[in-house]
């Protein structure tokens, strides 16, 4: 190793050291953004001295790639609706799948001459890279309804799964012992592509976001496989890094479900959502003006937002309405379940938009021991996470899943257009019960109209 190259590799491990406390800081709502800067920094510091580092080709191909990402990537950032994040955060994972396929690739063909485990490596960087591509965009089609979102699933879909990975590996075989013939790269990128599709396909409905989660974990995997490819330090870390907290995160999105991962990726197999449950009881409706007098005397309010905050573009207007029943006395909390809205942390950011203080926002475990103490519980959008079937109905698909017990406060006020199902496709309970009522309307509006019955 030469002194430049031990230089280089001084700043990576200053890199991975940021990423690590990056990645710490993102472990809180109040650090977050400071976290990702600083993993920014980081990663920008990592690409300046790999481009001093390494024998650079073209220097014109790099900078043009680079301004037309930046431009794509702004773009779709800026256009991005906030219901349309996980789509993008799909196509993200999909398209970092498909640097390290094209990486593996480029090792592949080259033409120094490839120990077995660099060929080894690389095999597994593109083999890891196409499943994440196909994968994602499936995922992507599926969540934007390009493509129906329930399960798909077909006979013998089991037994093509087992050719398909026998397949695989022999073709690997080929790829490793005789890497100059182009037809095995070819077959090897088909196969894996096609097992991408294979993997997602049969998942669907409320499963998508732990789909989503493991194909990040696997855009990192495939990085770290690139890194052993290109023998650069860096990129074998910060694969790792992303690798392993996308599994994290994949296990604890599967824990707020209430499913096993295995259960997740098989289930579409057996699966079959059925919503034929009687479930007992009216529905009652109330206005917004009578659910003013019972807010106006409550001491407790707990705040339950769901999907359809997002929808409304409710956020503001709660603000407005916590700020004022905070004035008029009364103690308001908000209880954010792991998997509310339409990806992990939809609620915080959307929560943090309109400035409500963390402070006041409370897990699940935290809330549900104490939900039977609040006057009010009002829930804004929120349908599968506040679904008490989960709890009462042993035949319902999401029974043992994990919800906030709202149907336990004294009143609970539901804000929702009509009688919609959430997510998961089910009918829920707790809009049935006799301490519910339902105010029905756009989210946004019923709290508007509340805001100003209180300013009267
Ligand atoms: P749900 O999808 O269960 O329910 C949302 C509800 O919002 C609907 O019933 C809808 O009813 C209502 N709604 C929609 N628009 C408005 C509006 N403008 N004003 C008022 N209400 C509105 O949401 P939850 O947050 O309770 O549950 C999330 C679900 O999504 C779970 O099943 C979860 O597994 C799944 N999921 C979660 C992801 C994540 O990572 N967080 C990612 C992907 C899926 P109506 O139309 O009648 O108004």
């Amino acid at each position: 190793m030469n002194d430049f190259s031990i230089l280089i590799n001084a700043v990576y491990v200053i890199c991975t050291l940021l990423f690590i406390f990056g990645l710490k800081l993102l472990g809180h709502p109040s650090t977050a953004r400071k976290g990702n800067l600083l993993s920014a920094l980081a990663m920008l510091v990592g690409v300046v001295v790999t481009l001093l580092d390494r024998s650079i080709i073209s220097f014109e191909l790099i900078l043009a790639s680079i301004v037309v990402g930046s431009a794509i990537g702004v773009f779709a950032a800026k256009k991005v609706a906030m219901t349309s994040m996980p789509e993008l955060v799909s196509l993200f994972n999909g398209v970092g799948g498909l640097a390290s396929l094209a990486i593996a690739y480029a090792a592949i063909i080259s033409e120094s001459q490839l120990s077995y485990f660099v060929l080894f490596v690389s095999y597994l960087a593109l083999l890891i890279g196409a499943v994440t591509f196909s994968g994602s965009i499936v995922a992507w089609a599926k969540l934007s309804e390009r493509i129906v979102g329930r399960p798909i699933v077909f006979k013998g879909q089991a037994f093509a799964n087992v050719a398909l990975i026998i397949a695989i590996c022999v073709v690997g075989y080929l790829v490793i012992t005789q890497p100059e013939l182009t037809t095995w790269h070819y077959l090897a990128i088909g196969l894996a592509l096609l097992m991408g599709v294979m993997l997602v396909l049969p998942i669907g409905g409320a499963d998508m976001p732990v789909v989503i989660s493991l194909l990040n974990s696997y855009s990192g995997l495939a990085a770290c496989a690139a890194g052993f490819a290109l023998e650069n330090n860096l990129l074998i870390v910060a694969g790792a890094l992303v690798g392993a907290s996308g599994i994290i995160l994949t296990n604890i999105m599967c824990k707020a479900m209430n499913r096993s991962l295995v259960n997740v990726l098989t289930s579409g197999f057996k699966a079959v959502v059925t919503n034929d449950i009687k479930i007992e009881g009216e529905i009652k409706p109330l206005s917004a003006d009578d659910a003013f007098f019972v807010l106006e005397a409550a001491q407790s309010v707990l705040v339950i937002p769901g999907y359809g905050l997002a929808v409304a573009q409710a956020q503001h207007a709660m603000k407005e309405l916590q700020e004022i029943l905070e004035k008029n006395g009364a103690e308001v909390a908000y209880a954010i379940h792991p998997v509310a809205g339409r990806m992990p942390g939809h609620m915080n950011v959307l929560l943090a938009e309109a400035d409500v203080s963390y402070e006041q926002l409370f897990e699940m475990d935290d809330v549900n021991p104490q939900i039977a103490h609040y006057d009010v519980a009002i829930v804004i959008g929120a349908n599968d996470v506040v679904n008490p079937a989960a709890r009462e109905m042993q035949g319902s698909p999401i029974y043992g899943m994990p919800v906030i017990n709202a149907d336990l406060a004294k009143n609970v006020f539901v804000l929702k257009r009509g009688m919609a199902t959430g997510f998961a496709g089910i009918d829920n309970p707790l809009f049935f019960k006799p301490n519910c009522r339902m105010i029905f309307g756009d989210a946004k509006e019923t709290l508007n109209k509340l805001v100003h019955q209180f300013a009267d």
